[in-house]
Formats: structure tokens, C-alpha cells, sequence
């Protein structure tokens, strides 16, 4: 299995109740290396680009507004098969259908404050990093 990287957000929820610490271990304990990672308080412009793809759901200005109302914590992992890892120890988007053992069902309060975002391709994985990270920021 090769060695690949993938794009994880920290969210307000998260940061907010003082758990980067707690969830950074699930993704450690997962097989996942931080290779970059920084606390960052997205601008509006930032979180309606980073979401871009969700513009037309009926959900998307509330999940601007929940992106930009604390800081976040933007890494990223690198392992075996990254992308894939880090989807499953996330578990599902709605907390109430995430697996036991997964940061979701643990920590996410609802389907919209979830604790975390994870690439779901190695395709956006590598336009999500770009979006945050400077290549020099990333040390392997
Ligand atoms: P993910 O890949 O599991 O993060 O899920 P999606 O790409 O489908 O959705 C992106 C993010 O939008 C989710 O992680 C949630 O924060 C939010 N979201 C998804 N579905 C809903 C919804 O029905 N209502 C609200 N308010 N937010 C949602």
C-alpha cells in the first residue's frame, strides 16, 4: 500500500471544547502522521472557497458561518492509503451513523459541528493542501 497524503480540518467544535489534542491522537493512533499542521481563523472568503463544491446546498451558509466561528486546525497526514484512513477514523458525517471507536461518534455534537473534515479523494486531497499549505510548510 503506498505511502500518500491527505487534508484534515480541526472545526470550531472541536477547538472550542479544547480536544485538538484529543483528536490529533485518534488520527496518530489511526496510523496517521501530522506532517504539517497549523491554528488558523478562517476568513469568510477562505471557508466559501474551501466549500465551494457545497455552494448550492441548502446548507452552505450555515456551514460558513460554523467554519469561521472559532478557530480551526488545519493539517497534513501522510500514511499508508491516507485518504482511506482518515475517512474511516472519522466515521460517518452524521454522528447519530458514525461507527463506535471513530472521532465523530466520540466527539462530533451534530451532522453540521462534526470535529472534522477529511479529504475524500487523493485528487481534492491535493487541491485542499495546496488551498492551506505552502509546499515548504510540509515536513515529511
Ligand atoms: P463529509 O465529507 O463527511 O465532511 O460530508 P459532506 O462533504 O457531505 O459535507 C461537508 C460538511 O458539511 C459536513 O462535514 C458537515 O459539517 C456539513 N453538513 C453536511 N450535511 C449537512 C446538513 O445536512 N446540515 C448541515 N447544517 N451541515 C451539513
Amino acid at each position: 500500500m503506498a505511502v500518500t497524503r491527505t487534508f484534515s480540518i480541526i472545526k470550531p467544535d472541536a477547538t472550542r471544547r479544547n480536544l485538538t489534542g484529543a483528536v490529533t491522537a485518534m488520527l496518530e493512533d489511526a496510523g496517521l502522521r501530522v506532517v504539517a499542521s497549523k491554528r488558523i481563523h478562517m476568513t469568510r472568503e477562505q471557508a466559501e472557497g474551501f466549500y465551494a463544491v457545497h455552494r448550492e446546498r441548502p446548507f452552505f451558509s450555515e456551514l460558513v458561518d460554523f467554519m469561521i466561528s472559532a478557530p480551526v486546525v488545519v493539517q497534513v497526514l501522510e500514511g499508508e492509503d491516507a485518504v482511506k484512513r482518515n475517512r474511516d477514523v472519522m466515521g460517518a458525517t452524521n454522528p447519530a451513523d458514525a461507527a463506535e471507536g471513530t472521532i465523530r461518534k466520540t466527539y462530533a455534537e451534530s451532522i453540521e459541528a462534526n470535529s472534522v473534515h477529511g479529504s475524500d479523494s487523493d485528487e481534492n486531497a491535493a487541491i485542499e493542501i495546496a488551498f492551506f499549505f505552502k509546499p515548504e510548510e510540509i515536513v515529511g
